[in-house]
C-alpha cells in the first residue's frame, strides 16, 4: 500500500479531538443575519491554532455591509511558516450559519453527538468542514514537523449574505493573492468524494414597469403598471423559460436539473403599498410595479448576451405595446468559474480521494455561488476548490448534521492534499 500510513493514523487518531472541535464551533451561535458571536467564534479559532504554533490575527470588515460595534464583522486568518520557503496552502471556512429556523428535534446550538453525528445549525455548513482542515493541519504539523512553505486557515464571516464582510474584504487586502497564498481549499460541504470545481453565473436585475395612477373605477383613464408587468411575464413564459431550457453546459453541475440556464423571479410588487391599511388597498390604478429576476448561467454564455436576451423583449414591448416603458437595473453579477482539472490543488486533493476511496473523484459545479468568486476576482487566485465533508442538501435545513465518519475521510483526503503540495509527495 502506498498510502502514507503515519499521516493517516495521525488523522485517526485525532478522531475524539475533531468532534469536540466541532461541537464547540456550533455552539458559537453565528447567526446571519445579524452576525452574532463571531468575535468570540474567531476568538476560539485563534487561541486553537495558536496552541498548535500558528500565528493569528483578526481582520474587521470595517464598514462593510452589517458591520457595527455591536455585530462586528471580525475575520480571523491564522498561519504557520514552515522551516524553508515553499507553497502556501490557505483553507478558508466561513463562520456564519443561517438562522435555525423551525422543525429541530434537537437544539440547533448545543452540538448534540448522536448515532455517529453531529447535530446543528452549521454541522455541514460548514464547521464541520473547518473542525476538518484543522485536523488535517494538525495532523500534518505533527507527522512532518520540517515541511517547506506555509499552511493558512481561515474563518472568515458573511458567506451566507455575499461575504463583503468576509472573504472579499480581506481579498481586496491581498490576504487572497499570490505570493502569500498558491493554493485555497473551501472546505464546503460538497460531499467527500467530490471536487467542487466552481459555480454558475448570476445576474440579477430589477425590472420596473411603469403607468398612470387614476382612480380604480375608472381604470380607462390610467394606465396600469401591473398589466405591463404581465406582458412582461407573458413573453418569458412564451419564449425565454423555453430558450433557457435548451442552454446545455459542459460545466459538471450537480444536481443534474442545474445543468442548463435557469431563472428564478424572486419578487413582484404592483400598485400602492397596503402597509398601511392592511386589508383595505387603495383603489387605484398601480403606476409602478417591480420585479426582481434570478438568472444563472453558463460558462458557455456571454454576461451581455445573458442581459440582452431580457431587454430585447422589454424594447420590443416598447415598439409594440402601446404606452409601455420600463427601467432596469443591474443588483449583481458574478461571472461563472471553472477550475481546470489539472491545476495543483485539484490533483493534490484527487490524490486524496483516490487513496482514501480507491475511486475517482466526481467533479462537480456549484448551482449557486460561493466565496470562491471573490478569491477569482479580486485575489486573482485560481488554484482554488471547494472540498469538505458533509451532504449539502442538508445545509440550511432542520436537523443539520454532519457524519463523524465523513470528517475523518474528508480529513485524511485533506491530509494526503497537504502532502502533496507542500512535500512534493506524488501526484498518484
Ligand atoms: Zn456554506
Amino acid at each position: 500500500m502506498s498510502m502514507n500510513d503515519h499521516l493517516m493514523r495521525a488523522v485517526q487518531d485525532r478522531t475524539t479531538d475533531l468532534v469536540a472541535l466541532t461541537q464547540d464551533l456550533i455552539r458559537y451561535p453565528t447567526v446571519n443575519p445579524p452576525g452574532e458571536a463571531y468575535r468570540p467564534c474567531a476568538e476560539y479559532i485563534a487561541r486553537r491554532l495558536k496552541r498548535s504554533g500558528f500565528e493569528a490575527e483578526f481582520v474587521r470588515g470595517e464598514g462593510t455591509p452589517g458591520d457595527s460595534d455591536h455585530y462586528p464583522r471580525t475575520n480571523v486568518i491564522a498561519r504557520y511558516d514552515g522551516r524553508g520557503p515553499g507553497a502556501t496552502v490557505h483553507f478558508n471556512s466561513h463562520i456564519d450559519v443561517v438562522e435555525a429556523g423551525h422543525g429541530w428535534s434537537v437544539d440547533p446550538f448545543a452540538g448534540i453527538v448522536r448515532d455517529g453525528r453531529v447535530y446543528g445549525r452549521g454541522a455541514c455548513d460548514m464547521k464541520g468542514g473547518l473542525a476538518a482542515s484543522i485536523i488535517a493541519a494538525e495532523a500534518f504539523l505533527a507527522t512532518y514537523p520540517d515541511f517547506s512553505g506555509a499552511i493558512e486557515i481561515s474563518g472568515t464571516v458573511d458567506e451566507e449574505s455575499g461575504g463583503y464582510g468576509g472573504v472579499a474584504y480581506l481579498a481586496g487586502k491581498g490576504y487572497f493573492s499570490k505570493p502569500r497564498v498558491d493554493h485555497v481549499i473551501i472546505p464546503e460541504p460538497l460531499n467527500k468524494d467530490r471536487i467542487c470545481l466552481g459555480h454558475r453565473g448570476v445576474w440579477w436585475a430589477e425590472i420596473e414597469t411603469k403607468g398612470r395612477i387614476a382612480h380604480g373605477s375608472m381604470p380607462f383613464l390610467g394606465d396600469s403598471a401591473i398589466r405591463h408587468m404581465g406582458a412582461v411575464l407573458h413573453a418569458f413564459e412564451e419564449e425565454l423559460f423555453p430558450a433557457l431550457d435548451q442552454k446545455q453546459t459542459r460545466m459538471p453541475v450537480v444536481p443534474e436539473g442545474a445543468r442548463r440556464s435557469t431563472m428564478n423571479i424572486n419578487s413582484i410588487h404592483g400598485g400602492q403599498t397596503e402597509d398601511f391599511f392592511p386589508g383595505l388597498p387603495s383603489p387605484n390604478v398601480a403606476d409602478t410595479c417591480r420585479t426582481v429576476i434570478d438568472r444563472r448561467f453558463l460558462l458557455e454564455e456571454d454576461i451581455s448576451e445573458v442581459k440582452s436576451e431580457v431587454t430585447s423583449i422589454l424594447e420590443r414591448l416598447k415598439r409594440d405595446r402601446p404606452k409601455f416603458d420600463y427601467a432596469i437595473r443591474d443588483l449583481m453579477e458574478v461571472l461563472p468559474l471553472m477550475t481546470e482539472r489539472d491545476t495543483p490543488v485539484v490533483e493534490a486533493v484527487a490524490t486524496g480521494i483516490r487513496e482514501i476511496f480507491g475511486k475517482e473523484p466526481d467533479y462537480v459545479i456549484s448551482p449557486g455561488t460561493y466565496d470562491q468568486k471573490h478569491i477569482a476576482r479580486i485575489g486573482h487566485l485560481h488554484d482554488c476548490i471547494a472540498y469538505g465533508p458533509g451532504i449539502l442538501d442538508l445545509a440550511h435545513q432542520p436537523d443539520e448534521w454532519v457524519g463523524i465518519d465523513d470528517m475523518v475521510e474528508s480529513a485524511k483526503v485533506m491530509a494526503v492534499g497537504l502532502d502533496v503540495m507542500l512535500r512534493g509527495a506524488a501526484v498518484r
